[in-house]
């Protein structure tokens, strides 16, 4: 342990993530192109090979990779560099990485430019260290992840970059702990047709809006069986989001559509999410009313690995080794591009990274560099450990 944890230093770890802070990836729109060079050009500085991917123009994604001394599994890396707008509020420069007390400000310091930095700062001390493990080390620094992942890590599962890796770690902020899954989304649409009448003579037509409020309430009545006892909030949930219906105050409304915000626990589907609904559209079936349900955004999987696989057990021990505290196992309740690696990629796949969630897309996001620090030496020593 000693031998590679000297080539970890806090002031290094610090310069390199001021350095990514500074540059403005804000995505949408999504020129990330700046920081990826930063990102590639700290890869190249401590003696690896730096490779930019664009899919889409602007939004370029740096792929690494460092091979043991001998042939054996393959691990990926995964962390996204591009940040959502800084909003309203800051007490400081969001794009100034400024450090207060031990933490570093600035959009993106929890959300997630902290774990990409402690990546490559791992990555630079298992090179120094000579590569003390069996197999190969794919790092992919992500420029597409706030805006729904194509062009990065979707982009990265269709290049085949990291294919038939045996396990992933993505960056996400996890305050040190490690999250085994993540609930799904999709967004669905509900429309409602009946029939325009004068408001004066409303038996004459079928309001659309009654019969969709009848609908609402119904799908506010739902309960749901899929449950994970791991999942900081363990259960699935449904929020009609949007309406839009009507055209005059006195006329009876023929069309009303209203959005569907639906999370999902592991072992729910589009088809079972879709079928919960038409359940209830055929429950409300009245005169001179009709009703159908879409899937409009297909999202994110919900998914969940085995908390007690060999490498959840061999990250988690690295964890209390550096930290002195063994972390917290849970799901995740926001998605993360970790459900896109074990969907798409078949690869068993976890969060761990050293920024707050509480933090994310708020004012005076920050994080510790102490965390920074520590989850570069467990990203190095778990490598070691896991890989052998
Ligand atoms: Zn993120």
């Amino acid at each position: 342990m000693g031998d590679l944890m000297k080539f970890i230093h806090p002031d290094e770890t610090r310069a390199l993530l001021t350095r990514m802070i500074r540059s403005k990836s804000v995505n949408h729109p999504g020129d990330v192109r700046e920081c990826a060079g930063i990102i590639a050009g700290e890869i190249k500085d401590r003696g690896l090979h730096a490779e930019m991917i664009e899919d889409k123009p602007g939004v370029a994604n740096v792929v690494s990779q460092l091979d043991g001394k001998e042939k054996g599994k393959t691990l990926i890396w995964n962390g996204h560099f591009d940040v959502v707008t800084p909003g309203e509020d800051w007490e400081m420069d969001p794009f100034a990485g400024e450090y207060r007390d031990g933490f570093i400000y600035g959009r993106g310091t929890s959300d997630m430019k902290s774990g990409v930095a402690a990546m490559i700062i791992a990555l630079g001390a298992l090179k120094k260290a000579g590569s003390p493990f069996k197999g190969r080390i794919v790092f992919q620094a992500v420029g597409d992840e706030e805006t729904g992942s194509d062009a990065g890590t979707r982009c990265m599962i269709r290049r085949g970059i990291g294919a038939g890796a045996d396990f992933a770690m993505v960056s996400e902020p996890t305050n040190l702990n490690v999250t085994i899954g993540n609930r799904g989304l999709r967004w669905l649409e509900v429309s409602v047709k009946g029939r325009a009448s004068h408001a004066g003579r409303p038996h004459v037509g079928a309001n659309a809006i009654h019969a969709a409020a009848r609908i609402i309430g119904e799908l506010e009545r739902l309960t749901f069986k899929a449950r994970h006892p791991l999942f900081e909030i363990p259960h699935p949930s449904l929020s009609v989001t949007m309406i839009q219906a009507g055209s005059k105050a006195n006329i009876i409304p023929e069309r009303c559509s209203f959005s569907i915000d639906r999370r999902m626990m592991p072992g729910e589907t589009s088809q079972s999410v879709l079928g919960e609904i038409e359940e209830i559209l055929r429950k409300c079936s009245s005169d001179g009313i009709s009703s159908g349900v879409r899937v409009t955004h297909e999202g994110w999987d919900p998914y969940a690995i085995d908390p007690g696989s060999p490498w959840v057990k061999g990250l988690c021990e690295t964890v209390e080794e550096v930290t002195g505290k063994f972390p917290q196992i849970k799901g995740k309740a926001g998605c993360t591009d970790a459900s896109h690696l074990y969907h798409y990629g078949k690869i068993p796949s976890v969060c761990f990274g050293p920024g707050l969630e509480d933090l994310a897309h708020k004012a005076n996001e920050r994080v510790a560099l102490e965390k920074v620090v520590q989850a570069a030496k467990v990203y190095a020593l778990s490598a070691v450990k896991l890989l052998g």
